[in-house]
């Protein structure tokens, strides 16, 4: 069903109370799932192609895979709706006092997420990002609070993680090419990017609100960080228009508010970076946000070594000390940058960092496939 936002690959069916396609009332366990990929395969060659995987896991019912709903209750509305946006599966759950709200909060979120992808996803050539990028080496751009804001938290994760996150790192990533199949660039075409991913070349006025890239070539993304402020700013989109509970996930970028109309909390599920569709653990969440890096989301293989996505900005090769980083933090903008950036500085200094932020847990799996968990999150975590 095509909507005037995108494609809607999966809506509401509902009619006169009854809920057409779905076999679940609200009482049954709806699971979340992070660090699982669902997204479109952003490329000039295949950008019609759509390789969608449904990440939501249901406890019960292998039918809702797939669906979205409403759950009418005596007191509240489940709505759950899932779209295309920013290059993923975005799934959107509101609970409200009827169903007309919870659309209507729905509706909201998703309109969110578009109104901030128009802003700062470089896909779009008209974006601010877009226009910060087209002017590397040339001019500061004018920007709005908000994308000043995004790139602001990105420079304070590089900080954090020790210059582990990095969002100049682009022209590496595209060296390696690892969306359409790869190839192992040389240590000189590396060498020659290096000073295009240098952030001290990246210049925000806090004041004059613009940013400046110093050298032609350069450019920044957030797609490391983007997705959970998205997330954060669809909360709260969906909570002004009478949402009292609900999730946010773009793919596992997963934002929670409230609880469940039976008063349960959120489950999430956290992929397993070794088995495909298996869960490593479940975790409750209540007005918490979680997010996981992995190596196994994009990647290639060549003589039996692994090359993925998630590039360490000192060597240009990729991060070598884990498997997948989960973060969970109140806000989706800390959980989405500090699960890259850890997965950049590994287990050791990565756990160090997590123990010393209020608020921040976080569930590393080790190069070799041991399982870290942070002392906040010792209790939390149930097995499968
Ligand atoms: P996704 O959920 O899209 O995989 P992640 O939060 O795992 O997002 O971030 C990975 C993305 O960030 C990659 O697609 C890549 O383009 C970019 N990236 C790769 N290495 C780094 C890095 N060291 N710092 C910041 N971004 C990076
Ligand atoms: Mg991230």
């Amino acid at each position: 069903m095509l909507e005037s936002q995108g494609l809607s690959i999966l809506d509401t069916t509902h009619s006169g109370g009854a809920v057409l396609g779905l076999a679940l009332s609200y009482n049954s366990p709806i699971l979340w799932c992070t660090g699982r990929r669902e997204e479109r395969v952003h490329s000039n060659l295949l950008n019609q192609l759509f390789r969608i995987q449904t990440c939501f896991l249901t406890l019960l019912c292998g039918a809702f895979a797939g669906c979205a709903g409403v759950f009418s209750g005596q007191e509240s509305a489940v709505v759950t709706r899932a779209q295309m946006q920013m290059g993923t599966v975005v799934k959107i759950t509101a609970v409200a006092r009827s169903e007309s709200v919870a659309q209507a909060a729905v509706a909201a979120g998703f309109a969110e997420i578009r109104r901030l992808e128009e802003l700062m996803s470089t896909w779009i050539p008209t974006s601010e990002l877009s226009r910060v990028n087209a002017s590397a080496g040339v001019m500061p751009v004018y920007v709005s609070s908000e994308t000043l804001t995004v790139v602001q938290r990105a420079m304070q994760v590089a900080e954090m993680t020790d210059g582990g996150f990095n969002i100049a790192i682009g022209p590496a990533v595209d060296a390696w090419n690892v969306i359409e199949g790869g190839r192992i660039p040389t240590e000189s075409e590396l060498e020659a990017l290096r000073p295009l991913v240098d952030l001290m070349s990246v210049h925000v006025d806090v004041r004059k609100q613009t940013i400046l890239l110093e050298k032609a070539g350069m450019r920044i993304d957030v797609g490391g960080i983007g997705k959970g402020y998205a997330a954060d700013q669809a909360v709260e989109a969906l909570q002004r228009a009478g949402a009292v509970a609900g999730v946010v996930a773009l793919s596992g970028d997963i934002k929670t508010f409230g609880r469940l109309p039976d008063g349960k909390l959120f489950p999430v599920g956290i992929q397993h970076p070794r088995k495909d569709g298996s869960v490593l653990a479940w975790i409750d969440l209540q007005d918490e946000a979680i997010s996981t890096a992995g190596d196994y989301e994009r990647f290639f293989e060549r003589d039996g070594v692994r090359y993925h996505h998630i590039l360490d900005p000192r060597t240009l090769q990729p991060a070598r000390s884990c498997q997948s980083v989960t973060v969970i933090a109140h806000e989706g903008v800390w959980a989405d940058g500090l699960d890259t950036g850890i997965f950049v500085m590994g287990v050791e200094s990565g756990m160090q960092l997590v123990e010393a932020l209020p608020d921040v847990e976080a569930i590393i799996v080790d190069h070799e496939g041991h399982v870290h968990v942070s002392s906040g999150l010792q209790d939390r975590i149930r097995k499968p």
